[in-house]
């Protein structure tokens, strides 16, 4: 187990700059998580930390050892793949053993610890299976188990869910926290999805054109959004951002910025508190239990999600309750927070 200190790293591949000054903490036995959409550079930081890849620039630390230097083994890394890279020819027990017969360990001990490791990731019943004759989800926790057996200070995983179907990932999702949990490993977990993010991190950072936007925990990056961009990169659906002039004036905002509003925070019914804001409804999704609602309000677009008892209270017209403390302010020109709610 160790932290990992990302310091000022650097990539660009001939003049395209993909890591740009880099700096991240990753605490002992952390569950971090990069998070950001496809092309911002996670997988190329988390290559460069397995050491499959080289920075540009800057210096990269397992515990206090400088590791820039040294090859993915000597760093005592392991990784999992989106895609599990199993060997197909090999048994499930030939698999997570792999690592350890070419570490040349006794017979005794390779079984000793792919015996831990089976009763870790339950998958004890199937070790002399191929992994063909696997469903997706045992074939990942196979490949998890494989990169755990070498006992390796840091584990590094690269969308290991996405080729899963939606049941089995929340069930994924779970197992994976317990046995991080179970073993107290460090992990640096890279996913685009940010439910992902949010139930598995102890703390996220998430990336944008190479540059690290914001890193806390889930609940700071929710709440406390240092700019429009993580604003609307958390939450589902995303918060409504608006340049309208009629909601600046409904909301009593006197400065020419950009309002921010959570779908989930807009009621149709009173709040006490809360500016009243008229807009047109333009179309109902039924989500099981509840309704997303598509409006515009001025000329913008706006979304918010209703109980599906309202649905009847839905005419063309809308009267819309917002609560002041929930209303995010953002600078026109770069996005940055200016405050959250309307108090000052
Ligand atoms: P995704 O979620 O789609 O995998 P990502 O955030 O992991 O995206 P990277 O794969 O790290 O992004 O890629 C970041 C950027 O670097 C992309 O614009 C990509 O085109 C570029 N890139 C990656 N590898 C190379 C390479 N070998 N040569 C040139 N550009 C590259």
């Amino acid at each position: 187990m160790a932290k990992v200190t990302i310091d000022s790293i650097g990539k660009t591949f001939g003049t395209t700059t993909v890591l740009n000054n880099i700096n991240l903490e990753i605490k002992d036995g952390e569950f971090f998580i990069l998070l950001g959409p496809s092309g911002c550079g996670k997988t190329t930081l988390l290559r460069i930390i397995a050491g499959l890849w080289e920075q540009t620039s800057g210096r990269l630390l397992i515990g206090d050892r400088d590791v820039s230097l040294l090859s993915p083994r000597e760093r005592n890394i392991a990784m999992v793949f989106q895609d599990y890279a199993l060997y197909p020819h090999m048994t499930v027990e030939g698999n997570i053993s792999f690592p350890l017969r070419m570490s040349k360990m006794t017979a005794e001990e390779i079984k000793k610890r792919v015996a831990s490791v089976a009763e870790l990731l339950k998958i004890g019943a199937f070790l002399k299976k191929k992994p063909r004759d696997l469903s997706g989800g045992q074939r990942q926790r196979v490949a998890i188990g494989r990169a755990l057996v070498r006992s390796p200070n840091v584990l590094l995983m690269d969308e290991p869910l996405s080729n899963l179907d939606a049941k089995l990932r929340t069930t994924m999702r779970f197992e994976i926290k317990r046995i991080q949990r179970e073993t107290g490993i460090t992990v640096i977990y890279v996913t685009h999805d940010q439910v992902e993010a949010m139930t598995m991190g102890d703390r996220i950072a998430i990336l944008n054109d190479g540059v690290v936007k914001q890193c806390g925990t889930p609940f700071d990056i929710f709440h406390k959004p240092v700019d429009s961009f993580v604003a609307t990169f958390t939450g589902s659906p995303p918060m409504n951002i608006l340049d309208t002039p009629y909601i600046r004036k409904q909301l009593g905002i006197k400065e020419d910025v950009l309002v921010g509003i959570r779908p989930r925070t807009v009621s149709i019914s009173p709040v006490s508190g809360g500016a009243v804001v008229e807009a047109k409804h333009v179309g109902t999704d039924l989500l099981g239990n509840e309704l997303l609602v598509h409006t515009t309000v001025g000329d913008e677009d706006f979304v918010f999600l209703a109980h599906i008892n309202d649905r009847s209270a839905m005419g063309d017209k809308l009267k819309l309750y917002i609560p002041q403390e929930n209303v995010y302010i953002f600078e026109k020109a770069t996005g940055k927070v200016v405050r959250y709610g309307l108090a000052e």
